[in-house]
């Protein structure tokens, strides 16, 4: 049989069939997974196939096969320095809310979101909540954000998860996907979720500030079905998800409008700082690249390893190194 992880308890894990019947299964034997030294072998969000153990008193399956997953987000495993913790797997879309200043959310923390994304091969979105707050000096920097990323590509939608409007919009983009929500506590995150789908009450928020100060506590992601066809996995009390190993000549390559530009550098390692003949800086001169996303990079680049490699916050607790 094949099925969909929804939810992984440590040595069990829930996996629904596409004929939507849940079993409880266990993992037969051990896996090892080419390349990927981690604390769990199955996460939520990997499609297995299991066989049913029909022996026992309660039908439950053992899980013999992962199929390839498409991507996976990890977390550094503090204790087990080489290995990680897998978030979660085979993920379409990483929604990153953002307010424009209740709380602010920093155009560095949004870069961070989205190289992370870029360097995890997941598509990310931009989300702006909160615009019925909106005066004519948010709306203006909110429009400018907006002008900056879509011209990247990523695409912006503007919601107020509080009144409702623009929530039919970001439905339509969730639907048949399996979808993540991230940003800064106090961005509307339940509110969002609770306007997506009423009633459906992820634990996210609680559980994460019960246990802000111990971050590594025994809480697992979890996938859910929502009514208008699309799949939201929640990740209550985990604080970080980062990208493992990163060089300083791959992180261009995680900026797409750097990316697009690099065949034209003149030196094909640029790291676009002090190089002659240098497309990113010629585009940043012609106003073709933000300043702001330059900028951003130059600190990332500049930063300690740490500093770009594990400091997206899932629930949004942003203790970077940022003032
Ligand atoms: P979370 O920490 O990201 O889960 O944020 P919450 O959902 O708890 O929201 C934080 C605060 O912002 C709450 O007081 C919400 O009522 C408020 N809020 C959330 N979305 C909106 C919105 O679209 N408009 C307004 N005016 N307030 C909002
Ligand atoms: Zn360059």
């Amino acid at each position: 049989m094949t099925g969909l992880v929804y939810k992984s308890t440590g040595s069990w894990y829930l996996v629904k069939t596409e004929e939507g019947n849940v079993y409880e299964c266990r993992i037969k034997g051990k896996f090892r997974i080419k390349g990927i030294k981690s604390t769990n072998p199955v996460a939520v969000g990997d499609v297995v196939d299991f066989d049913l153990d029909e022996t026992a008193d309660t039908v439950t399956g053992l899980i013999h096969t992962i199929h390839e997953r498409k991507n996976y987000i990890v977390r550094k495993s503090v204790n087990l320095s080489k290995q990680v913790h897998i978030i979660a797997s085979n993920i379409d879309k990483l929604f990153l809310l953002v307010t424009i200043n209740n709380p602010p959310t920093t155009t560095s923390f949004i870069d961070r979101f989205l190289v992370t994304a870029e360097a995890y091969g997941v598509e990310a979105v931009l989300v702006f909540n909160k615009i019925d707050t909106f005066n004519d000096d948010m709306l203006d920097e909110q429009l400018y954000l907006q002008f900056i990323y879509n011209r990247i590509g990523y695409k912006c939608l503007r919601v107020s998860a509080a009144s409702g409007k623009g929530i039919d919009e970001l439905k339509a983009e969730m639907k048949d996907c399996v979808s993540m929500f991230s940003g800064h506590s106090g961005v509307g995150k339940s509110t969002l979720v609770n306007a997506l789908q009423p009633g459906l009450d992820l634990k996210t928020k609680e559980i994460s500030e019960q246990h802000s100060q111990g971050q590594h506590t025994t809480t697992f992601a979890e996938m859910f079905d929502l009514d208008f066809g699309a799949k939201i996995i929640d990740t209550p009390g985990i604080r970080g998800f980062g990208i493992v190993d990163m060089e300083k000549d791959e992180l261009g390559d995680y900026f797409p409008e750097f990316f697009a530009l690099k065949d034209q550098c003149k030196f094909n390692n640029c790291l676009h700082k002090e190089e002659p003949h240098c497309a990113v800086k010629e585009a940043l001169e012609n106003d073709e690249i933000a300043w702001s996303r330059y900028q951003n990079y130059l600190k990332m680049l500049e930063g300690d390893e740490e500093h770009y490699r594990s400091d997206i916050y899932a629930d949004g607790k942003n203790n970077d190194n940022e003032e």
